[in-house]
């Protein structure tokens, strides 16, 4: 078998994680912190709003489509609301109720489409059953998809085309960088292969040259192709799933899962202690991709906002 190349944390600099090959390094995980890093964007899009203002005479509008009362979903949404107020964006919310046909949510999307005020829109997930959801996606005009899961959009990113993209996986690959983990020729194992998460970012990694294994629920024998992984990205949406086991010696995990635990707080999909005790870094939760996908998406809509006036790339190379 082919070794693994591995990474010691060489610095411990406030969110920044220098990473070296050190084949035999065994020792507590560098936090890749997704707090910090988010909040460093979100001063740069501050910034990049203000200087485009006086261009653009409005700031960047990001409009939220909820359906139903999901718990959740409100919370997300509010959160998204709070991190427009702190960077400047003008919020759009529209609020609909669960039993609204299919044909109204879409109605109320093709009006945001044509508001010249939003440049990015999302529909929160999940949206009640009966309600479809990928029909309301293809309803949106691909450059104001704030959550880059237009069909286009996608495809875009196979074909590595500019386009917005999926704020999960692009937040992981913001936090891969920031940590400057050598992605060329590693080795990444992704579990998950959903079309919000797992595909995009197996696509995302392959792009940044890593030879890429997306695993799933048939996949045999796990832990022996985890522990293959330089990086190891799990988002299966099963909580504490990856353990001591599944992890070798200095890999990088990324811990996507995030579940409310019935005692209270929140977890990952990983059992944090111990792999820990064995990984190079490691994502928390929360604090690792959460606050990174939110972030995200106000990249891709005060993109969108940029774009339309001619104004520079607010976060270039993310
Ligand atoms: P999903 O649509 O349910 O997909 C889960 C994927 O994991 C599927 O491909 C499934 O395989 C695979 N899987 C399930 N159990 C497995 C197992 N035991 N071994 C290997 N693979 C397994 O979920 P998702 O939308 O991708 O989200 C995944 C997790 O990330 C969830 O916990 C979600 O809440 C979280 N999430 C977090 C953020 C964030 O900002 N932090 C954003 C999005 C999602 P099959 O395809 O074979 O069924």
């Amino acid at each position: 078998m082919v070794p693994c190349q591995r990474w010691k944390a060489e610095s411990k600099r406030t969110s920044v994680v220098r990473l070296t090959l050190a084949p035999e390094s065994v020792m507590p995980a560098q936090r890749l912190d997704g707090r910090t890093l988010a909040a460093r964007l979100e001063g740069v899009l501050a910034e990049a709003i203000r200087h485009g203002l006086s261009v653009a005479g409005r700031p960047p509008g990001l409009a939220v489509l909820r359906v139903g009362d999901d718990p959740a979903s409100g919370v997300y949404v509010a959160n998204k609301e709070k991190a427009c107020a702190r960077v400047g964006l003008a919020s759009h919310g529209a609020h609909l109720s669960g039993d609204t046909p299919q044909q109204e949510l879409e109605a109320a999307l093709r009006q945001l489409n044509d508001n010249a005020a939003v440049d990015g829109i999302l529909v929160q997930l999940p949206v009640p059953d009966g309600i479809d959801d990928q029909a309301l996606l293809q309803v949106l005009d691909p450059d104001k998809d704030a959550d880059g899961l237009h069909p286009l959009n996608l495809g875009r990113l196979v074909r590595s085309e500019p386009g917005p993209r999926s704020c999960t996986p692009a937040g992981v690959m913001a936090l891969l960088k920031e940590a400057q983990v050598p992605l060329s020729g590693a080795r990444a194992v992704v579990i998950g292969r959903s079309t919000l998460v797992g595909q995009p970012m197996a696509l995302m990694l392959q792009k940044a040259d890593a030879t890429v294994t997306v695993a799933h629920s048939r996949t045999r024998e796990l832990a022996e192709l985890t522990r293959q992984a330089d990086v190891l990205v799990v988002a299966a949406g099963r909580p504490g799933l990856i353990g001591a086991e599944h992890v070798s010696p200095g890999a990088v995990v990324v811990d996507v899962g995030i579940h409310r635990k019935a005692e209270g707080g929140l977890c990952g999909d990983v059992r944090s202690a111990e792999v820990a005790e064995i990984a190079a870094a490691l994502t928390p939760v929360p604090g690792g991709v959460g606050p990174m996908t939110v972030t995200m998406l106000l990249v891709n809509a005060v993109r969108a906002w940029t774009r339309r006036y001619g104004l520079p790339d607010p976060c270039p190379g993310l």
